[in-house]
């Protein structure tokens, strides 16, 4: 069997610290759950005369070409602001792989064994959580949000052990790479200034090629990491998105979204908002994900340092510059986002005081993130709290006078609402329901839910997908113990 994937593997070219040569671990029984076509075709795959056991022999690691060189990457990372040395403890990389336009992805396994990097971990995954990564990272996607995406999830066939007994699974992810800031901080840890310097032309090369000529490539590529990372925080900011888990080891440098352990969506507004169970002081919060994210980017700074000038107080200097650049760089892009989000266009000196206060009267009225901003092009507004409460109706009537000094139409401050405002996210509740029904084999609710968060722009009628979850649902965890 032959999908025609083109191998071409460039990290192990890296000094062999930074990886371990090893083969997925087989399972006993594979069986297929869910394959993503489009993605396959996308990738330049050939599916013909594939069936579905093929795709479980293959992607469950069973039955791999002789050729393959896979591996599994070290790295380092703060987790929860404790630095730890880690690696990938369940995940395996098939290789890099050359798409039809020429672009480089890393297919990876996850959950395919235990290899030197699994601490105490079993090296395996259930199949709720690889499911859970696969909903969430393929609705990002089609929210235009740079993210890993998800090729398939097979079922083991074996069963491991969480707080209950589960059924293992194996997802295969798509990333433009694994490159994360931990890479560098795992380099760094070691004070080897050769791996760092070949890293950093590393990632140029992968990610940023046009920056190869520049004068200060550490530099640079601090800045370029730093504006793809404030892109990146001010889209989940958009949709209302909580990655739960910010440790540096999850911030990739291609300004991907990465590792959908306990993320979760914002229903009502509150900035506070935490759904990790394990985020007992909340630091990745849905406010703070912006200062995170900077000090995150510290943490990467701080291993460039030797490389930014061979004077360490100019090095300093330096990248101290840009690191403060972040606070402004970061306010501009989330005002044109939330500017966006209300449609208006233009400045006037109001126009944070307006945002502000649909954001307080939202918080204050338990108001749903996602529906709210839909319902402001409505003419009739719905019987909701927040949209009987006077504070709003003088709102609204500020808002309303503002949208009219634009330059543009009210029809086009609309368009631009509705291209910044999707109608449907995963919300918690329902891609609860969908993994429970899932792990009782009935998998139709999730194909049709993929299918309508292909198009998460477009207005549907099933109110069962837009509506907030009831009261009861509302106190919502989510769980690492992935
Ligand atoms: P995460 O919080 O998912 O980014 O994972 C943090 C680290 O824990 C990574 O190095 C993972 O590879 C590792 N890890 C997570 N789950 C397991 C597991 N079941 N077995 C081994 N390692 C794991
Ligand atoms: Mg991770």
């Amino acid at each position: 069997m032959s999908l025609k994937f083109k191998f071409d593997n460039t990290y192990t070219r890296l000094p062999d610290y930074l990886l371990t040569r090893l083969s997925p671990t087989p399972v006993k029984n594979p069986e297929s759950i869910i394959f993503n076509f489009k993605l396959a075709e996308e990738m330049g795959l050939d599916m013909n005369g594939i069936n579905n056991q093929n795709i479980a022999d293959f992607f469950s690691g069973n039955k791999l070409p002789p050729n393959l060189e896979t591996f599994s990457q070290a790295y380092a990372g703060h987790q929860f602001g404790h630095f730890v040395i880690l690696g990938d403890g369940r995940a395996h990389m098939l290789g890099e792989h050359i798409k039809p336009d020429g672009e480089r992805v890393d297919i990876q396994f996850k959950g395919s064994g235990k290899t030197p990097y699994s601490r105490s971990g079993d090296g395996r995954a259930a199949l709720g959580p690889m499911l859970r990564e696969y909903i969430i990272s393929e609705a990002m996607h089609h929210l235009g949000i740079p993210t890993t995406r998800s090729l398939c999830v097979v079922k083991t066939g074996e069963t491991i052990l969480r707080e209950d007994k589960l059924e293992g699974a194996i997802l295969t992810r798509v990333a433009s790479s694994h490159l994360r800031v931990g890479t560098f901080q795992f380099v760094a840890s070691n004070q080897d200034i050769k791996t760092l310097s070949q890293l950093v032309e590393y990632t140029i090369e992968r990610h940023f090629p046009d920056l190869k000529n520049s004068n200060n490539i550490a530099l640079d590529l601090f800045k370029k990491v730093m504006n793809l990372q404030i892109k990146l925080i001010t889209n989940w900011m958009r949709i209302g998105f909580i990655h739960g888990v910010m440790n540096t080891d999850n911030m990739a440098l291609s300004g991907e979204t990465i590792d959908f352990g306990p993320c979760a969506f914002l229903d009502n507004y509150d900035p506070k908002t935490v759904f990790s169970s394990i985020d007992h002081y909340g630091r990745y919060a849905f406010i703070n994900q912006p200062v995170i994210a900077q000090w995150n980017l510290v943490r990467f700074a701080e291993t460039l340092i030797p490389l930014i000038d061979s004077d360490h107080d100019q090095a300093i200097k330096k990248i101290e510059t840009e690191i403060l650049n972040y606070d402004a760089i970061y306010k501009k892009s989330w005002l044109r986002m939330m500017k966006n989000k209300i449609g208006i266009s233009g400045e006037q000196e109001n126009d944070i005081k307006l945002i502000s206060d649909l954001l307080d009267l939202m918080h204050r009225n338990q108001a749903d993130y996602t529906n709210t901003f839909r319902n402001l092009m409505n003419e009739k507004l719905p019987k909701e709290r927040l949209f009987n409460d006077p504070d709003f109706i003088f709102w609204e009537e500020t808002w309303q006078n503002r949208i009219k000094k634009n330059i543009n139409t009210v029809e086009k401050s609309f368009d631009l609402m509705r291209e910044n405002n999707p109608v449907i996210i995963p919300r918690n509740h329902l891609v609860e329901e969908i993994l429970a029904d899932a792990n009782n084999n009935k998998l139709e609710n999730l194909f049709k839910y993929l299918d309508l968060l292909q198009k998460p722009y477009n207005e549907i009628s099933e109110e069962k997908y837009l509506n907030s979850p009831p009261p009861s649902d509302k106190i919502y965890k989510t769980f690492c113990g992935t």
